[in-house]
C-alpha cells in the first residue's frame, strides 16, 4: 500500500511505544517520515533502521525554537510537511490536587498541551505552503472525564480537545484538517514504567478483563485510526474526536 506517497509525516514522541508504530506505518505506506523526540539514541536508531525517507530531529515539543528547527529541517530534507501527529506526552506521578507540586503541573501542561499548541503553530504555515495537510492530536480517554490523582494529565488532555476544535475552524479553509484520537489503555512504557517521580506503573492498578474488548490496546490499534484520519479517506472529517479504547469508556461489560 502507498497511501502516503508524496507525503511527509512528522510524529512527535516518535520513538515511543505508539509513536514508533505510527512512524513505521507511515514509512511502510510510502511517506517520508520525521521522528521528533527528545530521545536521541532511540531516534537515530529508528531512522537508521528505516533508512531512506526517514529523518530523526531532536525535538522538545515544549520549546518553540525546537519546533522552528524541526519544521525547517523537515522542509529542507523532504520539500514539505503534510502530516503532523502531536503524540509526545507524559503523565504525572499520581497525587491528589492538594499534593501536586505546581512544577509537576507546569511540566505536564508544557509538554502535553503547550507542545501541541506549538506544533500546530509551527506546522500550519508549512502545510499551507504544501497545499494542505492533516494534524492529529493524541489526547486520551482520561481527557473525557475525571481521574483522581491525575489532575495535570486529565486537564492537559481535556484542553487538547478544545485546541483541536479551534484549530480545525481556523485552518479548514487552508485545506488543513485537525482531529483528535483518544486512546484507551495501550501497552507501552507509558503504563508499564512508572511516570517520572512515581513508584509504580499505572499497569499495576489496571485490569482490562471487565471491559468490552478484554485486553490492553496495542500501538497498532491506534496507528490504524491515525492513518485513516491522516489519509484522503478522511477528507470530510475535521475537529472530530475518535475513541480507540476497546470499549473502556462504556464501563464494565455485563457478565453472563
Ligand atoms: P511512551 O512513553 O512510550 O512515549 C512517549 C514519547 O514521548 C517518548 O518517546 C518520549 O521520549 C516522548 N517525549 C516525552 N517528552 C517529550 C518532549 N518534551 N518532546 C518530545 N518528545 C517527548 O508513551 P505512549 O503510550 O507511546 O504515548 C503516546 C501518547 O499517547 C501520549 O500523548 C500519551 O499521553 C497518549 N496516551 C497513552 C495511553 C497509554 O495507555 N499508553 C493512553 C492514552 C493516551
Amino acid at each position: 500500500m502507498s497511501r502516503f506517497t508524496a507525503h511527509t509525516a512528522l510524529v512527535t514522541g516518535g520513538t515511543g511505544g505508539q509513536g514508533a508504530s505510527h512512524v513505521r506505518a507511515f514509512h511502510a505506506e510510502g511517506a517520508d517520515v520525521v521522528i521528533g523526540d527528545i530521545d536521541t539514541g532511540r531516534g537515530t536508531a529508528l531512522a537508521a533502521e528505516l533508512g531512506d525517507r526517514a529523518l530523526f530531529v531532536h525535538l522538545d515539543v515544549s520549546d518553540e525554537r525546537s519546533w522552528a528547527a524541526a519544521v525547517a529541517a523537515t522542509e529542507e530534507a523532504f520539500g514539505g510537511l503534510t502530516v503532523l501527529v502531536n503524540n509526545a506526552g507524559v503523565q504525572n506521578p499520581p497525587a491528589l490536587i492538594e499534593s501536586t507540586d505546581p512544577a509537576t503541573w507546569a511540566r505536564v501542561l508544557d509538554i502535553n498541551l503547550t507542545g501541541t499548541f506549538l506544533g500546530i503553530r509551527a506546522a500550519a504555515p508549512a502545510m499551507r505552503r504544501a497545499g494542505g495537510g492533516s494534524i492529529v492530536n493524541i489526547a486520551s480517554t482520561m481527557g473525557t472525564g475525571g481521574t483522581a490523582h491525575y489532575a495535570p494529565y486529565v486537564a492537559s488532555k481535556w484542553a487538547v480537545r478544545g485546541l483541536t476544535r479551534t484549530a480545525a475552524l481556523e485552518l479548514g479553509r487552508d485545506n488543513i484538517r485537525v482531529n483528535t484520537i483518544h486512546p484507551g489503555v495501550v501497552a507501552t512504557a507509558f503504563i508499564t514504567e512508572p511516570a517520572a517521580g512515581a513508584d509504580a506503573p499505572i499497569a499495576d492498578f489496571y485490569t482490562p478483563e471487565p471491559f468490552a474488548v478484554p485486553r490492553l490496546g496495542q500501538p497498532a490499534d491506534i496507528t490504524a485510526t491515525l492513518l485513516f484520519l491522516a489519509s484522503p479517506h478522511a477528507a470530510f472529517i475535521t475537529g472530530a474526536e475518535h475513541v480507540v479504547d476497546g470499549g473502556l469508556l462504556l464501563g464494565p461489560a455485563l457478565k453472563n
